[in-house]
């Protein structure tokens, strides 16, 4: 199929990659070993320091798996039984560290919030001081099952002054949405190549600061699986950055060459550029909404995530709405979070995506269209109108 008659990738991952991105990640697999592939990685490793505004002592990470991949390894060289875990959870993916942490013999504390709502800092500060002794500060910084987006600076600042460390998942966010991690002293912010970051899936990508490899050599306890141990990987990266190329297991190769080209591609106007026109998309977005009269999961303005939006269902749950929006050429998603599944469903808005305003244009329209087939009357022209005005406020 040519891509205009592909139906538009606009789940919150997978997503849209742009043309570079495909071509580096379609070339012929090179060694791992090779000159060029030891470029592409070195080159992806202090790109990614830069995206993740992380310092110059911090540690990237790059592993093939997923977003589930990097989450795990964070877990399992951060816990061991015996440690104190306090989790902010804001949906489907705090629920799933929450459960490695468990798996890992740590004592977790969560701090909950209903769907589409988060906890203040103010409540995570009190927990804290109640939990008493803290190792481990887990949040979600957008839970793709709800849009909602946690500010992760407070909590980052708070475990700061505690000796606390801190984890981010930013597998939603990472590359659209704000995240200072030297500034603001966050120990590991980790994230998945197909999401707001716009490869192809198969990547976990992480950053440790030098307190969280600290914590690592400190372990007591056993080591992690040999596959995701810091240990292990440490010397491969630092090898691949000093360029001399290291083997301790086969990186992803093809997927490697891509990400170079991807987070190059990301730097060409700086990470802060990136972020404020994730910011204008994901306004436009919400302009686009309000004017097919649809309303979001996240309760409050500040909550919006600007990589996705999360929108309940403007007809009765039972209604399938994700497959006539694709009849319209345009994939969505549908509900994750378990309380309010069948309630909503999900646009992403991030990444490739997210540069090219006639992919936001059809997505709109096809939401629109595919609502109208489903008995709600909403005005399709006035979406696009409203998403055109906001994103040529600059
Ligand atoms: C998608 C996602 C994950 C899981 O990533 P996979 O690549 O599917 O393993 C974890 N956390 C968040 C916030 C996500 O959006």
């Amino acid at each position: 199929m040519t891509p205009s008659e592909r139906p538009l990738l606009m789940i919150p991952g997978p997503v849209e990659i742009s043309p570079g991105v495909a071509r580096a990640h379609g070339a012929a697999p090179q060694s791992h070993m090779s000159a060029e592939l030891t470029d592409a990685f070195a080159r992806s490793l202090a790109s990614m320091r830069a995206v993740w505004k992380a310092g110059a002592t911090s540690q990237p990470f790059v592993v093939a798996g997923s977003g589930t991949t990097a989450m795990d390894m964070v877990v399992s060289n951060l816990a061991e039984p015996g440690t104190r875990a306090l989790a902010v959870c804001t949906g489907y993916f705090s629920e799933r560290i929450v459960e490695m942490l468990r798996r890992a013999g740590a004592d977790v504390v969560e701090v909950r919030a209903p769907a589409g709502e988060a906890p203040h800092p103010d409540v995570v500060r009190d927990a804290v001081a109640r939990a008493g002794a803290v190792d481990l500060l887990v949040a979600t910084h957008v839970d793709t099952s709800t849009g909602v987006r946690v500010d992760p600076e407070p909590l980052a600042r708070l475990a700061r002054e505690r000796g606390i460390v801190s984890v981010f998942d930013g597998v939603c966010a990472t590359g659209g949405e704000r995240f200072e991690m030297e500034a603001w002293g966050a120990d590991v912010y980790l994230s998945a190549s197909q999401k707001a970051l716009g490869l192809p899936p198969g990547l976990g990508l992480l950053v440790a600061s030098e307190r969280a490899l600290a914590r690592r050599a400190a372990r007591r306890g056993p080591k992690p699986p040999m596959v995701l141990d810091w240990d292990e990987w440490l010397p491969v990266m630092r090898a691949y950055e000093a360029r001399a190329p290291k083997y301790f297991a086969t990186p992803a190769t093809c997927l490697v060459a891509a990400l170079a080209v991807g987070l190059g591609e990301i730097l060409e106007n700086g990470i802060d550029a990136r972020v404020a026109l994730h910011q204008r998309v994901g306004r436009a977005m919400r302009a686009a909404w309000r004017a097919l009269g649809l309303e979001l999961v996240a309760a409050r303005p500040e909550l919006s995530a600007d990589t996705l939006s999360a929108i309940w269902k403007p007809v009765d749950p039972q209604i399938d709405v994700v497959s006539p929006i694709g009849a319209h050429g345009v994939q969505v998603a549908g509900g994750l979070h378990p309380e309010i599944r069948a309630r909503y469903f999900r646009v992403g808005h991030m990444g490739y995506a997210a540069t090219e305003p006639a992919m936001l244009g059809r997505t709109v329209r096809a939401v629109g269209l595919g609502l109208r087939d489903c008995g709600f009357a909403c005005d399709v022209d006035a979406a696009v109108a409203a998403l055109i005005a906001e994103l040529s406020k600059g």
